[in-house]
């Protein structure tokens, strides 16, 4: 019987990238249903796929920030189970605090956060009582330490691993696992489709000298860190795979595991939290005077 794995997020990057991978898998191991908010971007998936996969590929719709449109999915599951939930959609928020308004953070919480739990609400029940699950986040490592500039996207998966880590705790009572997958930069169209403040914009035009200049500085780090050390997809969907393949997952998988480790051993290293406040500053605005 093949495993049903539902996915969140599959119009691009990571989610797109791993529904093809499953569903592409030489054993015909999984059943996928990829699910995406607009369903007039599913030709990007399904030029990947083409017509070889119909008994193992099914997209939906699925808007994560409302509640019917994930029930609607659901009923959708002809096998009336999912034994892998995948929690990948999400947004990015960038700029200074100063500029962002009420309701471009709201969205950013609305679909990072309460987005993620919603669908993992909606599954909960059932993988309970079918006694066995398996759930994955796709994590950030702005879930793990801060960034500068990205105080509500950093807010936004700090939350996740809250809950997460919390749901994980009564969850193996029930035979289900969770993980989280903690990426950082990894090339998709994170970057375009995130809400980033420009340097043109009037708004950031208005901040203070001093902040205009950090965060131009930070621009070029972010940049450079996206040239030099970005991930591919391939990348994130060998983590999934090691993950959903394992008899008895891990609850965090880095997929970077050069760069993150270090980082977050030196925040758990020293819990008052200056050295991490430092070595972050220097890492991004490079010697920048206080
Ligand atoms: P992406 O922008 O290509 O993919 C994100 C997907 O989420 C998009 O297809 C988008 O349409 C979808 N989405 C947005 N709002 C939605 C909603 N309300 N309902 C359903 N789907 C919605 O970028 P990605 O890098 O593939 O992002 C996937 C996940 O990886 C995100 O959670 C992101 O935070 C995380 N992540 C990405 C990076 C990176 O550098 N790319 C780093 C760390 C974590």
């Amino acid at each position: 019987e093949k495993k049903v794995v539902l996915i969140t997020g599959c119009s691009s990057g990571i989610g797109l990238s791993l529904a093809v991978r499953l569903a592409s898998d030489p054993a015909k191991t999984f059943k996928v249903y990829a699910t995406m908010r607009n369903l007039a971007k599913k030709e990007r998936l399904l030029e990947f796929v083409k017509e070889l996969h119909r008994d193992t590929l099914e997209i939906l719709q699925m808007d994560v920030t409302d509640q019917q449109s994930i029930l609607d999915a659901k009923e959708k599951v002809v096998e009336k189970r999912v034994d892998i939930l995948v929690c990948n959609a999400g947004l990015g928020l960038m700029g200074p605090l100063e500029v962002q308004s009420l309701d471009s953070m709201r969205q950013i919480l609305e679909v990072n956060l309460l987005g993620t739990i919603q669908t993992i609400q909606a599954f909960l029940a059932g993988m309970k009582a079918q006694g066995q699950g398996h759930i994955l986040v796709t994590g950030s490592t702005g879930g793990l330490h801060g960034l500068p500039f990205n105080e509500l996207y950093c807010a936004s998966k700090f939350a996740i691993e809250g809950a997460c880590e919390s749901l994980a705790i009564l969850l193996q009572h029930f035979n289900i696992n969770m993980s989280l997958i903690e990426c950082g930069p990894v090339n998709t169209d994170f970057l375009v489709n995130l809400q980033k403040a420009e340097l043109e914009d009037l708004s950031v035009q208005q901040v203070d000298a001093k902040t205009f200049s950090l965060y131009e500085k930070y621009l070029q780090h972010c940049n450079s860190v996206f040239q030099n050390a970005a991930q591919d997809t391939e990348d994130i969907v060998k983590i999934f795979l090691t993950a959903i393949q394992s008899p008895s997952p891990a609850f965090r998988y880095f997929t970077n595991s050069v760069v993150e480790p270090p980082l977050t051993k030196l925040k758990a290293a020293q819990p008052d939290g200056i050295q991490y406040i430092k070595a972050m500053s220097k890492i991004v605005f490079s010697g920048e005077e206080k």
